[in-house]
């Protein structure tokens, strides 16, 4: 009836404005945050499937807030892109995990390629490759040890993304396609756009046992990107099962907790860089 009506109304617009509010909270923490140096990052490591060895790392933001504790990058990356903050954040991520690869390639360690989520925000400013340049020479870094990830959405308008990527690629990053094989990507995108890797989606390299349709479309991905020249990474990779599997399908690299979850720096660094042989 109408008073139950109302009453499920009141509750409603209650529930809206406490998220408002949480939200418009987060975002004043995230401001504070990052003056503050809340924020950190994990590097995940990228094996390649040949020899076994690390071959890159994926930089994974966290923040360690006040209050709430270490939150995941799902609980404020939303907020972020919302607020326009994953501008100076996602600068903040590009140039501490560039800062990292240096350090540990000044330390003597053998390099390997750093990689780095851009968002869409970041994506679509006209003078993101100058400040990535900017970055790289601040930093001392060489391009070719750096690699940034878009994901399919980030292509929809190709002219825009195809001139975004071509001022991205004159500096000698390398980029790669994130959660391939979840957005829209025609074969021409593909063909068209300037790009050296396909990262497939862990939705997908997680049912390849399951079922027919996780293994054919991880393999129907691995040839494609084999005839067009991309080099392929297999997200998720949990077991051994799936290992084998992505090494027949010609996959080049796996990342996922098999080989190991995201972990801190000084982890990262003992576990798993080697030093040049010699
Ligand atoms: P992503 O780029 O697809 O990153 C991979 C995510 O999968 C990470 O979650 C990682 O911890 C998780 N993962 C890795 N291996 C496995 C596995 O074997 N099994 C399972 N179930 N999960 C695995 P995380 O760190 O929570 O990050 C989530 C997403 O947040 C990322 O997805 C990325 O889209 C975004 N993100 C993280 N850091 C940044 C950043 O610095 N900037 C931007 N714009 N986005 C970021
Ligand atoms: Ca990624
Ligand atoms: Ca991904
Ligand atoms: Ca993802």
């Amino acid at each position: 009836n109408g008073k139950e009506q109302g009453l499920e109304f009141v509750r409603y617009t209650a529930a809206i404005k406490n998220q408002t509010q949480s939200r418009i909270e987060l975002e004043n923490d995230m401001r504070k945050g990052l003056e503050r140096e809340e924020f950190f990052l994990e590097f995940q490591p990228q094996v390649s499937l040949d020899s076994g060895r690390v071959v890159g790392m994926e930089a994974l933001v966290r923040w360690n807030h006040p209050r709430r504790g270490v939150l995941s990058p799902g609980e404020f990356i939303p907020v972020a892109e919302d607020s326009g903050l994953i501008v100076p954040l996602g600068e903040w991520v590009l140039r501490t995990a560039c800062s990292y690869n240096k350090k540990w390639q000044d330390d003597g360690y053998t390099p390997i390629c750093v990689s780095v989520n851009l968002s869409m925000r970041q994506f679509r400013q006209h003078n993101l490759a100058d400040k990535v340049d900017c970055i790289l020479q601040e930093v001392g870094l060489e391009a070719k040890y750096l690699e940034l990830e878009v994901t399919e959405s980030m292509t929809f308008d190709i002219d825009t993304a195809f001139e975004q990527l071509q001022r991205l690629k004159r500096l000698g990053v390398h980029i790669s396609i994130d959660d391939f094989g979840t957005g829209y990507s025609s074969l021409y995108y593909l063909k068209t756009l300037p790009i050296d890797r396909l990262k497939i989606d862990r939705s997908f390299v997680k049912e390849v046992m399951l079922d027919g349709s996780g293994a054919a479309i991880v393999s129907t991905i691995a040839m494609m990107a084999h005839h067009l020249q991309l080099k392929v990474t297999a997200e998720g990779v949990e077991n051994e099962e799936q290992l084998e599997f992505l090494k027949l399908q010609n996959c080049h690299e796996g990342q996922g907790y098999l080989f190991s979850k995201p972990v801190p720096a000084g982890l990262f660094e003992r576990r798993f860089l080697t030093r040049i042989a010699g």
